[in-house]
């Protein structure tokens, strides 16, 4: 069961009947999705695709999106998922680098037309696209049928074939610092990595868990609809990410388990505006993938009731690496991003690669279960970031205190020096979100005369308070040590943002 397929095999097996996908209303069982996707599987292999070939997907959250991945894996293929957000030049320049074959889209989506945003673009190796939503003899009823359905002896073999060592996906990070970089991943570092993790954020069977994370993240694909198939949880895929229709589905639906990171719960929080909803469902919220600001764990718990909140810290390169667990305290979730999961070794070096001590920061090395095989035709970025003793260096600054728990200071590329010191923009954020009329903010080092670099920060006020530049810089020079307090200040209605939720400080740089 250490591969995909296999997961959700045994899963189909043990609970047939239970229902493992709500969406518009209806409903699927973990029986009939398995078939569903073997007759996927089948279509693929009908068309030559199977292992050693590549499927990208580019489409919105949806059981559509699952089949196409799931039943790309069971016919031994890899799947490329594409972010819904990309236009025709990024998305095809990912199909061409990654070699798909097919693409599995939806015609529409946030009013892109799919399809035709890659016309123009060159594909020597994709052989088609099937539309989701479309109904001729592209669209997804003729896929199928271009199958031999869900009985196909060939989906046996194929499927049969599949081994723990077999490459599962080839995901491209999210671009926060730079360009894509296509990350290489087997089903034996995924499958069993996010059983650990769901026995740390204590996902249980009998949970509903709302993937609000988008399925071309890892945590919308990896922690979402491969750990809820592996475990037998019943999943609500949400396509477009909006604050009354969660809000709605947690009511209605009784959701017990979300996963996002923290913007989402800003969102939430803002979106509410203190209305009283009946969250009492809600057993656990898992945030991370982006700083957590203490002050929104004490309002998750106190404004919408989410008593069990966890953090967690983990990237494509390595799905997920530590992670808070439910005993921690409210301080230990806001402050760390908890302890290494099982099979996952962790560690901080200074500038000259020795350990540090306890405590003391330094760039974040991580190694074992889950790491990437490797950046993907980029033998190159794949030397740098993984070391001969298999550690990989994250990009990222920390600490990891005597207990094990790992702070995030921030990334290598975004620290700035004033006057000799290390300014972490996250940290400062941090600092800055104690303002009583700060909502948010984003800090950046601008270039400066005397201090060779300081902070500028963007800053987003809550609703219906005053402040000035001039009040938050004073502030600043109160409430931390005067190198970090920012020099400017701009006013902004918001932050730039991935796809991922994540503060595009190169976006803020480039102003
Ligand atoms: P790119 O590598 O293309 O620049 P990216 O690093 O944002 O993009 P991801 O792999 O999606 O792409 O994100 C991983 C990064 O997210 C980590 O390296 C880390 O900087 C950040 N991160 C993840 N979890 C946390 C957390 N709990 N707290 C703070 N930062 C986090
Ligand atoms: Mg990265």
């Amino acid at each position: 069961v250490d591969t995909i397929p296999g997961a959700a095999r045994a899963t189909a097996a043990r609970l047939p009947d239970k229902v493992a996908l709500i969406e518009g209303g209806e409903s699927w069982t973990f029986a009939e999705l398995y078939r569903d996707a073997r007759a996927v599987a089948s279509a693929y292999l009908a068309r030559g695709i199977g292992k050693g070939d590549v499927v990208a997907i580019w489409a919105p959250n949806r059981r559509e999106w699952i089949l196409a991945g799931l039943g790309a894996h069971i016919a031994g293929a890899a799947i490329t998922p594409l972010n819904t957000r990309m236009k025709g030049m990024e998305a095809g320049d990912i199909l061409r680098r990654s070699y798909a074959k097919l693409l599995v889209c939806t015609e529409r989506f946030m009013g892109f037309d799919y399809p035709t945003m890659i016309a123009g673009e060159d594909l020597p190796d994709l052989a088609g696209i099937v539309r989701i939503d479309g109904e001729g003899a592209d669209g997804w009823a003729a896929f199928i049928a271009s199958g031999k359905g869900a009985d196909d002896p060939a989906v046996d073999a194929a499927e049969a074939a599949v081994a723990p060592d077999d490459l599962s996906d080839i995901m491209f990070t999210s671009g926060t610092t730079g360009s894509p970089k296509g990350v290489l991943h087997s089903h034996g570092n995924v499958v069993p990595l996010f059983r650990a993790w769901a026995e740390r954020v204590d996902l249980q069977e009998s949970d509903r868990y709302l993937i609000a994370n988008p399925f071309f993240h890892t945590f919308g694909y990896k922690a979402g609809w491969v750990a809820c198939l592996a475990l037998g949880v019943t999943m609500l895929p949400m396509a477009v990410f909006d604050v009354n229709e969660m809000a709605r589905l947690i009511e209605t639906e009784r959701v017990s388990f979300i996963p996002g990171p923290p913007t989402i719960y800003q969102s939430l929080l803002q979106g509410l505006a203190g209305e009283k909803r009946d969250f009492s469902s809600m057993r656990v919220a898992v945030t991370g993938a982006a700083p957590v600001p203490p002050v929104l764990v004490e309002r998750m718990r106190r404004e919408l009731g989410m008593e069990n909140v966890v953090n967690g810290y983990g990237m494509t390169e390595f799905g997920a690496i530590a992670m808070t667990g439910k005993t921690d305290s409210p301080e230990t979730v806001a402050n760390t991003c908890g302890y290494a999961l099982p099979g996952v070794e962790m560690t901080c070096v200074d500038g000259a690669g020795r350990p540090v001590a306890a405590g003391e920061t330094g760039e974040i090395l991580v190694r074992g279960r889950g790491r990437m095989i490797g950046y993907f035709e980029n033998p190159e970025a794949t030397g740098e970031a993984i070391d001969a003793d298999g550690w990989l260096h994250t990009g990222d600054v920390g600490s990891i205190d005597a207990d094990g728990y790992l702070r995030i200071t921030d990334r290598k590329k975004d620290m700035f020096i004033s006057g000799g010191f290390n300014c972490y923009p996250a940290e400062i954020e941090k600092l800055l979100a104690a303002h009583p009329a700060i909502e948010l903010a984003a800090v950046i080092g601008v270039p400066d005369e005397r201090m060779g670099e300081v902070g500028k920060a963007f800053v987003v006020l809550r609703p219906g308070t005053h402040a000035d530049a001039a009040g938050i810089i004073a502030w600043s020079r109160e409430n931390m040590a005067n190198y970090k307090a920012p020099r400017s200040i701009e006013f902004v209605d918001e932050l730039p943002r991935n796809a991922g939720g994540k503060v595009l400080r190169t976006a803020l740089r480039e102003r």
